[in-house]
C-alpha cells in the first residue's frame, strides 16, 4: 500500500514538474507541436504595387521583401472584396461578403455586424486549443457588445473598431478599444503601428509555449496616413511611404521575434492586404502596380493584392506562386493546420484548405475553381483559370474603361491589366462562366445569410 501511494505521489510530480516546463516555455507538448501558430498580418488599403518586393521603385520594403525571398510569393492572390468591412468578414468567415447580410463598409452606428452564428477563424482555432489575440481595426461592428472581437473568438484586443478616417464631425470620436472597453478617446494615430506591434510581440511572448494566433490587421495605409515620428518624411515616396516602410519595420519586429524565441520552423506568417489602393487620393493612395483600378472596384485592382507565406522548414525558400488563392482559403487551411474543420451545418464556406501548396505539392483541384467578386451586395465578376468576365464595372473613379460594353471578358495570364477585350472572340467562355455565376447567385440567394434567418 505505502508503496502505492509513493509511486502515485512520484508521478503526480513528474507530472507537476512537466506542466511546469511547458508553462515556462521550455517544452511543447505533443500535441501543440502538431498546430502551428498562425500570424496574420493585414494592411488596410495596400495595393499590389506597393512594396519593392512587388515592385515598387521608391518604397523600401527590406522586412517584407527578405519574408518572400524566404517563404512563397503570391502573384494571384486575392482579398475577399474591394471593401474593408466585406473583406474582414470574408477572411475571418472563409464565406463571401454576400453571406454576412451586411453593407460592405460598416460605419460606427450600422445597426448590424457579424451575426452571433459565424464561426471565426478565431473561434475555430480557440476551440482547437489557441491563444488568440486581434491588434488593430476590426470593423465587424460595434453598436452590440456581440459584434466585438472578445465576443467572437478573440482572447484580447487592442485597437480601433473601424476605420481611422470616420471622425467626427460626421461620426462620434473614435475609441481605441482594449477588450470591451475604451482606453482612449481620439488616440493619436501616429502611434498605432508600433502600439500593435509592441502588443503582439508581447502577446507572442507570452504565448510562445502554446499555440497562438495574432491576427493583426493594421489601422494604414488608409487614409489619414499617419506616421510614427521615427517614419515621417523618410520614404521617397512621400507620407504614403513613411506609412507602408513603418508597417514593414512592424513585420520586421514580429518576424525577428520569431527567430529569437525559436519558433521560426512552427510558425506560419502571411501578409496580405483588405483591398487595393485608394487611388482617388491621388498621392495619399497607393498602386495597384500593372494591375487596373483599385479599392471599390472589381478590376483586378480593387482586388488583388500582395500575399506573402512564411513558414521556415515547411515553405520552401523562394517559391513564386501562380496559383489564384484569396482570403477565404486562409481561413480553411487555418483550421485544418490546427486539425479543425469547418462548420458542417449546411452552411456555404467558400475558402478552400490550401496547404498543399504550402508544403510544394501540386493540387490540381484548385486551377479551375472559379472566384467571385463582389461590389456591394452585388456579383460583378467571375475568374475560372485565366478567364475573367466582368457582369458589371464599377470605380471609385467614376471611370467606364469600355465605354458600357459588358460582358468584359480578359485572359488574366496574357493580360493581367485587363485593357483587351476577348468576349466577341471567346462566345464560348462567356457563356460558361455566365452560367456559373448564375448558378452561384441562384446558390447565394437561396442560402441567404444568418440575418434572414431570425
Ligand atoms: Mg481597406
Amino acid at each position: 500500500m505505502k508503496k502505492k501511494v509513493t509511486w502515485l505521489a512520484g508521478a503526480l510530480l513528474g507530472l507537476l514538474l512537466v506542466m511546469s516546463f511547458m508553462r515556462s516555455g521550455q517544452v511543447r507538448s505533443a500535441d501543440a507541436a502538431d498546430k502551428p501558430n498562425i500570424i496574420i498580418l493585414f494592411c488596410d488599403d495596400l495595393g499590389y504595387g506597393d512594396l519593392s518586393a512587388y515592385g515598387h521603385p521608391t518604397i523600401r520594403t527590406p522586412n517584407l521583401d527578405r519574408m518572400a525571398a524566404e517563404g512563397m510569393k503570391f502573384t494571384n492572390f486575392y482579398s475577399g472584396s474591394p471593401a474593408c468591412t466585406a473583406s474582414r468578414y470574408a477572411l475571418l468567415t472563409g464565406r463571401f461578403p454576400v453571406r454576412s447580410g451586411f453593407e460592405w463598409v460598416l460605419y460606427p452606428k450600422s445597426e448590424r455586424g457579424i451575426h452571433p452564428r459565424e464561426w471565426t477563424l478565431a473561434e475555430g482555432l480557440k476551440s482547437a486549443g489557441y491563444a488568440t489575440a486581434c491588434y488593430g481595426k476590426w470593423h465587424l461592428g460595434t453598436t452590440k457588445k456581440a459584434y466585438l472581437p472578445l465576443q467572437n473568438g478573440f482572447d484580447e484586443y487592442v485597437g480601433l473598431p473601424y476605420s481611422n478616417d470616420m471622425l467626427p464631425p460626421q461620426h462620434p470620436p473614435i475609441a481605441l478599444m482594449e477588450g470591451n472597453d475604451t482606453l482612449q478617446l481620439n488616440p493619436d494615430q501616429a502611434q498605432l503601428t508600433a502600439l500593435y506591434t509592441e502588443r503582439a510581440k508581447a502577446f507572442i511572448r507570452k504565448h510562445k509555449a502554446e499555440p497562438f494566433f495574432v491576427y493583426l490587421p493594421y489601422a494604414m495605409p488608409h487614409v489619414p496616413l499617419h506616421p510614427g515620428e521615427k517614419f515621417a518624411g523618410r520614404s521617397p515616396r512621400g507620407t504614403y511611404g513613411d506609412v507602408v516602410e513603418e508597417i514593414d519595420w512592424s513585420a520586421g519586429e514580429i518576424l525577428e521575434l520569431l527567430k529569437a524565441e525559436g519558433l521560426d520552423e512552427n510558425t506560419l506568417v502571411f501578409f496580405t492586404s483588405d483591398n487595393g489602393p485608394w487611388i482617388i487620393k491621388n498621392e495619399l493612395g497607393g498602386s495597384a502596380g500593372l494591375l487596373r483600378d483599385g479599392k471599390g472596384s472589381t478590376w483586378e485592382g480593387g482586388m488583388r493584392v500582395p500575399g506573402i507565406a512564411r513558414w521556415p522548414g515547411t515553405i520552401k525558400a523562394g517559391t513564386l506562386q501562380l496559383q489564384q488563392a484569396s482570403t477565404l482559403d486562409l481561413y480553411t487551411t487555418c483550421l485544418a493546420l490546427a486539425g479543425q474543420s469547418p462548420p458542417i451545418d449546411g452552411r456555404s464556406v467558400d475558402g478552400r484548405d490550401i496547404s498543399a501548396l504550402l508544403h510544394g505539392k501540386q493540387d490540381t483541384t484548385l486551377a479551375d475553381r472559379p472566384y467571385f467578386y463582389y461590389g456591394p451586395h452585388v456579383l460583378q465578376a467571375v475568374r475560372k483559370g485565366p478567364w475573367k468576365l466582368h457582369l458589371i464595372t464599377s470605380s471609385q473613379t467614376g471611370r467606364d474603361y469600355f465605354n458600357g460594353k459588358l460582358p468584359l471578358l480578359f485572359n488574366l495570364e496574357t493580360d493581367p491589366s485587363e485593357q483587351y477585350g476577348l468576349s466577341d472572340a471567346r462566345p464560348e467562355i462567356v457563356q460558361e462562366l455566365m452560367e456559373l455565376a448564375e448558378q452561384h447567385k441562384r446558390q447565394a440567394a437561396q442560402e441567404g445569410s444568418f440575418w434572414g434567418k431570425e
